[in-house]
């Protein structure tokens, strides 16, 4: 019998990208996207309150050094006065020169009170507003006792409150006469109106807050106004304690007067007051917020659309290799019996012949023919010749259980069995065992029988798999001749003769 030879050509599949890696890769890549856009999104925040912290920083130094320009402007006229009242001379002169000597026009600014002397004894002796003024005693008042007290205080602001009937931040200085005596006091007062004023003049938002602190603690003035924190002593208050300590800085905190969280910011320029400017976190990201979930809302799309479309293509891939592996199965399988077919059988001798080359192993081919099949074909129709082939081919796959082994229709009513590995003396065995079991199916008017040529060979470099199958077509050859029914191992022989 003449053979074609078989082709050797590789049985390798395209690779196909698989649905799982798919969906891994775009998880990775969404990941990725995601925590690229977040350290944005963290820098962009980062950003915002280092300029809202500047901001701020230069808020309260602008603020600081109005105040304290103001501050030290009255200062200079009580210092003037202070100086003046205890000169000899002035006790000569009359009380309207003693007026114009002592009071200088800088304190008849707009926002300054007037400017009052008062003697040891606490009685107002000069008052800057008139010639006549009425009789007053002061000394109950703190500032009197406090200069009364202690020679060094220098200039000292009292808590804030009615003064002259305008709420007012009252100014005192200590006279002194040059033998270190306590003389009495001058004092004077900066009006509300001042820090109104101020405050009006800067743009702030709602949760914004200026507040203006004694170094003791104590509030002087606080934007927004409330009548209720002005001179209260804060100096027990969560963080003021460093905000009192500390040169310049800020803080993270819920203030104490609202409960809003705020970061506080202060610059300390060495003066009397301390200038604390406050903003709420809120407003400090209230534009990031809204830039965030923008981004955010974009970014939430784009992984849904990415998302489905992935989930799509996974589906169709998974469709396609679907698809592709049914395509696959049926140009491999023979439509008739089930096995595969001599397409696929020529693909599979050829891949293991190269892979027992390599590792020096046996393989074995059977070569199976039904006998007389023309006949019974005849006889019985093709139908049932056909049905025949199927039951021959159902008894070949229940012999032959093995992953490697390849159990083939080679072509009309002949079968190939490829059984790497098994050594002559098994593969006979096998060849025998289906030889037997074909026999079974015998009816009793037709005995359905296979002959069987079996072949191996450990395949050798320059060989290949046409030189096996010619062998078992050879033996098959012979096992016809010697009457069928047999099988015929070559190179030792008939196994069973059953005639
Ligand atoms: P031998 O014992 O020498 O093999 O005799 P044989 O009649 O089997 O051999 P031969 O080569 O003369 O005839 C083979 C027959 O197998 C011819 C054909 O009708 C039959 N045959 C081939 N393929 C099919 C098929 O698919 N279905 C059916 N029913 N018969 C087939
Ligand atoms: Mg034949
Ligand atoms: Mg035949």
């Amino acid at each position: 019998m003449q053979r074609n030879d078989t082709d050797v050509r590789s049985d390798i599949k395209p690779r196909r990208i698989s649905p799982a890696v798919l969906m891994l890769f775009c998880v990775l890549t969404l990941l990725a996207f995601s925590a690229v856009c977040g350290s944005v999104l963290l820098d962009m925040r980062r950003g915002e309150e280092a300029l809202a912290r500047r901001t701020m920083e230069n808020l309260a130094s602008t603020i600081d050094a109005d105040i304290s320009r103001n501050i030290e402007l009255y200062d200079l006229s009580l210092r003037n006065v202070a100086t003046n009242f205890v000169e000899p001379e002035v006790k000569t002169v009359s009380k309207p020169l003693l007026s114009l000597i002592l009071f200088d026009h800088a304190a008849t600014a707009q926002h300054f009170g007037v400017i009052q002397v008062f003697d040891a004894q606490g009685d107002l002796v000069l008052d800057s507003s008139t010639l006549t003024p009425k009789p007053e005693n002061h000394a109950g008042e703190d500032y009197f006792e406090v200069h009364r007290t202690d020679p060094d205080r220098g200039l000292y602001i009292s808590r804030p409150g009615l003064h002259h009937s305008t709420y007012s931040l009252v100014l005192s200085r200590r006279i002194t006469a040059k033998d270190g005596a306590f003389v009495g006091v001058v004092v004077g007062s900066l009006r509300f109106s001042y820090f109104h004023d101020l405050f009006d003049r800067l743009q702030l938002q709602p949760d914004d807050t200026i507040t203006v602190f004694r170094r003791d603690g104590v509030v002087i003035m606080r934007t927004p106004f409330d009548l209720d924190i002005i001179g209260k002593d804060m100096s027990g208050a969560p963080g003021m304690h460093q905000t009192l300590t500390q040169p310049s800085g800020a803080a993270s905190r819920a203030s104490a007067v609202d409960g809003i969280v705020r970061l506080f910011v202060w610059r300390d320029s060495g003066h009397a007051l301390l200038v604390v400017a406050g903003k709420s976190w809120d407003t400090i990201f209230s534009l990031w917020r809204r830039e965030a979930q923008r981004i955010g809302a974009i970014m939430l799309g784009l992984i849904v659309l990415v998302v489905a479309a992935t989930l799509f293509l996974a589906r169709e891939i998974n469709r396609r290799g679907l698809a592709e592996d049914r395509l696959e199965q049926l140009a491999t399988t023979d439509a008739l019996t089930q096995l595969r077919n001599r397409r696929k059988f020529d693909t599979v001798i050829a891949q293991e012949w190269r892979r027992t080359m390599r590792q020096g192993d046996t393989l074995a081919l059977l070569m199976i023919d039904a006998d007389h099949f023309k006949a019974f074909n005849d006889m019985f129709g093709h139908q049932a010749g056909d049905q025949v082939l199927v039951r021959i081919a159902a008894t070949i796959r229940a012999c032959v259980r093995r992953s490697a082994d390849c159990a083939a229709r080679y072509g009309g009513e002949e079968f190939a069995v490829l059984l790497p590995g098994l050594s002559i003396e098994t593969a006979s065995l096998v060849a025998e065992k289906i030889r037997g079991d074909v026999e079974q199916l015998s009816a009793e008017k037709w005995a359905t029988t296979v002959s069987i040529g079996v072949a191996a060979m450990v395949p050798s470099q320059g060989g290949s798999p046409s030189l096996l199958i010619e062998a078992a077509d050879k033996a098959l050859y012979e096992a016809k001749s010697r009457g069928r029914n047999q099988s015929f191992v070559a190179g030792v022989g008939y196994l069973s003769l059953v005639a």
